[in-house]
């Protein structure tokens, strides 16, 4: 049976890519979003169109890091001790994954989707729309402390292996680099071949509101169920009726699992939570955004104010925000920039949905080709939202995939 119609579930960077590709290659689309498009983890993040971004979570060595950074519970990674025996298996994976070996084969994996990243979203925003919104500024890494960039060295050193263009800054020209900072860096990194969003809420409605435009159907329904036709198609139960459709993607973000499981493939997907606070009068402009080597944030210069976003807490869906280490970014924020005004931010918390080795899944669920996964996307879930629509799309058109699909596959644990 061809297919004709798809239904894509969840409305975030990922879906709504995802949806409007493949309306744009001639399906029947419905994209179904419980709440408003943009308003999950895609809402609130740095805004990183990253080209960076090989490094992977779990770095060799990370087995000795880890306990000392979990015991301080405003530190950049923590986790909610009562959710610990839950996410046990997920560590353990996370662990392995950190192997030298493992986590150069990751970092090539993550490159060989970051290659076509910013013109994958070129494509389906065009090049007035991609320009306005995702601005090319480059970014800076600083470091106040010899110990943190000494510590940042195998990163870097994977970012040269994978041909990342970066240049050393040295303590005296920062300044004239990025003339906002206080004069405290001893060290930065300047990397110039990255965008960032102006809002990246504003890139998830502009996707949605160009699928619309292009004849797709939103609902606005939440997803319960996925049920197996006879015919081996899929029906999609939601909270407004039960549809049938020639094929599904989920793309529900870190609200994915349940559905996953329900088309017959376990994952282990988990979620990394993070924060972030947005000051809309910061009395400070930089020219581009910012991430602290030592403290392990991002200040983005965004239309809506300056974001400072970026920690990571390992506590599950359930648990109640700790704005504590919301409000702990401001003082990061204070020191990193002279006169920054940190009245009146707005405190936010996310949902990533993380997998254990940073890959995302992207592609069918095995042996069931009518359900596709795109999720997982973890720290860098914005900047794949329009290279996995293409993945996504390319497999259910029967084209030839642009990137080889292999390291994300759903049953690769
Ligand atoms: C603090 C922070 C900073 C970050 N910074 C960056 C960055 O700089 N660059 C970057 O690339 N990434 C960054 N990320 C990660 C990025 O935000 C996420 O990976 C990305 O937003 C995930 O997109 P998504 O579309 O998969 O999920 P989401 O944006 O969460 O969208 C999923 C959608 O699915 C809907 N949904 C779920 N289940 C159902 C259902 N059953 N029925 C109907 N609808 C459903 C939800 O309502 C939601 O709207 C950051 C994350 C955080 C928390």
């Amino acid at each position: 049976m061809a297919i004709k119609h798809v239904s894509v579930i969840g409305a975030g960077a990922v879906g709504a890519s995802t949806a409007l590709s493949l309306r744009r290659a001639g399906f029947e689309v419905t994209l179904i979003e419980r709440g408003e498009p943009g308003m999950g983890t895609s809402f609130g993040n740095a805004g990183y169109l990253s080209t960076s971004g090989v490094v992977p979570t779990a770095t060799p060595g990370i087995l000795w890091q880890v306990p000392g950074l979990l015991m301080d519970p405003l530190g950049p990674l923590t986790i909610r001790w009562s959710y610990l025996p839950k996410m046990l298996p997920w560590l353990w994976k996370f662990v392995r994954a950190s192997t030298p070996a493992r986590a150069e084969e990751i970092s090539k994996a993550l490159a060989a989707l970051l290659a076509h990243g910013h013109d994958c979203y070129r494509e389906l925003l065009g090049d007035a729309d991609f320009e306005e919104i995702a601005p090319h500024r480059g970014i800076l890494y600083v470091y106040e402390t010899d110990k943190a960039f000494d510590g940042s060295k195998w990163s870097n050193d994977l970012r040269a292996r994978r041909g990342v263009k970066w240049d050393y800054v040295p303590r005296e020209q920062i300044k004239q680099l990025e003339p906002s900072l206080a004069p405290i860096f001893r060290h930065a990194i300047h990397i110039p071949n990255m965008r960032h969003l102006k809002d990246p809420l504003r890139l998830t409605r502009t996707l949605a509101a160009k699928f619309a435009e292009a004849g797709g159907e939103i609902l606005r329904a939440e997803v319960t169920c996925i049920e197996r036709e006879a015919s081996g198609a899929p029906a999609v139960v939601t909270s407004v009726g039960r549809r049938g459709t020639d094929a599904a993607v989920i793309a529900g973000g870190a609200w994915s699992l349940s559905l996953a499981r329900q088309a017959g493939i376990d994952v282990p997907l988990d979620t990394e939570r993070g924060y972030h606070a947005t000051i809309k009068h910061p009395n400070v402009a930089p020219r581009m955004p910012v991430s602290s080597g030592d403290h392990h944030f991002g200040a983005s210069p965004m239309e809506i104010g300056l974001r400072l976003a970026g920690t990571d807490e390992l506590g599950g869906l359930d648990a109640p925000p700790n704005w504590e280490r919301a409000r702990k970014l401001l003082g990061h924020g204070a020191r990193m920039f002279e006169g920054l005004d940190t009245a009146g931010a707005d405190f936010w918390m996310g949902f990533r949905p993380s997998m254990p080795d940073s890959l995302p899944v992207i592609g069918p669920v095995p042996g069931n080709d009518r359900v596709y996964l795109a999720f997982g996307h973890g720290h860098l879930g914005v900047t794949f939202g329009a290279v996995t629509a293409r993945l996504i799309t390319d497999m259910i058109a029967g084209r030839e995939p642009l990137v080889d699909p292999a390291p994300y596959r759903a049953d690769r644990f």
